[in-house]
């Protein structure tokens, strides 16, 4: 058997290790230390645009602790992306909110801005205004952001960014992650950084993100007893975890460069194959981390499915992955509301996630290129 070729896997720099044994030999090796506050600084400065960071264990962390922030209760609506990962929509059921669904939009799969007002005018004439929206970068692809904020201005719905795939993604040269009243990263394994699994949420204020760290760290009110007059949670990242993070920042763009190449790599290949479209930038306004490259197969054209090539790939040890299956779609969420057409169920059906990882060797690629040209050619 060959070796796996995984979607996207854990990437180190080498300098990790001796941010974890800093903090080892300095005892700092739970909740505070230089490692969180370096590490949440570094953030800060990459994403410029006044944004203090909360480093936590998790982006689904950090979803949940925004909705808490805005004040998100029990029989609220949250608007958010049908075609997203389950951690976009699970935190609001966590409030005994309800999430609302969107519609993707065909040119960069994310939330379609003409059914995002559409399902805010229908929840407002049925009596309940959406209290926040959610709107998630996919694979690294910006979001329309101008007409997402007109809209979430004209109707004073906030903003909440689910950057956790578009860390190093820009929209008209402005980071991904800082547009809304909150934004939120992940830092799990299979991620463009890791911290072995962490997250973090993008605040503009002081005060927001002492707010989040007290939230974080159980609502631990200013006495000598505990003291508690509010629910907390234990959502604070490890001094630990934020030294894997150090190292991992400091390659950063490296990794977004390689992940970039990689998605030329596909869109090289696939430029001969009629039927088959990688998902790329519109124009210049997007730039986009490629953290996973991803590509559509029309069965009518090609003679073939996604899960042809899938299952060729596999058959080579090689992991690829359908794109998400859109939550109003999912069992846990029937019931939801659902605003728009067909277009993340087709993304769905057609769509898969190729090998993308920013440790993917020349070798791979050509292994890659073999298996696609083969399922392709006859
Ligand atoms: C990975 C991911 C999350 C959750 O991140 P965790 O750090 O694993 O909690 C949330 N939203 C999207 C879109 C993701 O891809």
């Amino acid at each position: 058997m060959q070796n796996k070729i995984w979607l996207s896997s854990p990437h180190l720099s080498g300098s990790e290790l001796s941010f974890i044994e800093d903090a080892f030999r300095k005892n700092w090796v739970t909740s505070i230390g230089e490692n969180i506050d370096e590490f949440e600084l570094s953030i800060a400065k990459y994403l410029e645009n006044n944004t203090e960071i909360c480093a936590l264990n998790s982006a689904t962390s950090a979803i949940h602790l925004a909705l808490v922030l805005l004040g998100i209760t029990k029989d609220d609506e949250v608007i958010t992306s049908t075609f997203s990962f389950i951690a976009s929509a699970n935190p609001i059921v966590y409030q005994g909110a309800r999430p609302v669904f969107v519609d993707s939009e065909k040119d960069t799969w994310n939330m379609c801005p003409i059914a995002l007002q559409e399902a805010i005018e229908d929840r407002i004439k049925k009596g309940t205004k959406p209290k926040a929206i959610i709107i998630v970068h996919l694979y690294g692809m910006p979001a329309k952001m101008d007409e997402i904020i007109s809209i979430s201005e004209k109707y004073e719905i906030p903003l909440i960014e689910d950057a956790a795939e578009a860390l190093g993604s820009k929209y008209k040269g402005k980071a991904c992650g800082t547009f809304g009243r909150f934004g939120v990263l992940s830092f799990n394994g299979n991620k463009i950084i890791t911290t072995s699994g962490g997250g973090a949420l993008v605040c503009h204020s002081k005060e927001d993100k002492d707010k989040a760290v007290f939230l974080s760290t159980q609502a631990r009110d200013n006495a000598p007893h505990y003291q508690h007059s509010q629910i907390g949670y234990n959502y604070r990242m490890s001094n630990i975890s934020a030294g894997v993070g150090r190292g991992q920042m400091e390659v950063l763009n490296d990794r977004v460069d390689a992940r970039r190449k990689t998605h030329d790599f596909y869109v090289g290949l696939f430029q001969d194959i009629e039927g088959v479209e990688v998902l790329s930038e519109i124009n210049s306004d997007f730039y986009s981390n490629h953290w996973l490259s991803a590509i559509l197969v029309d069965e009518n054209i090609t003679g073939k499915t996604r899960e042809d090539l899938r299952l060729a790939l596999l058959e080579d040890n090689i992991e690829s992955r359908p794109l998400w299956k859109p939550m109003h779609l999912q069992p846990v969420f029937a019931d939801a509301p659902y605003y728009g057409k067909t277009i993340a169920e087709s993304l769905f059906e057609k769509g898969l996630c190729l090998p993308s990882g920013s440790n993917l060797q020349e070798e791979d690629k050509i292994r890659i290129q073999k298996i696609v040209q083969e399922v392709f050619s006859n």
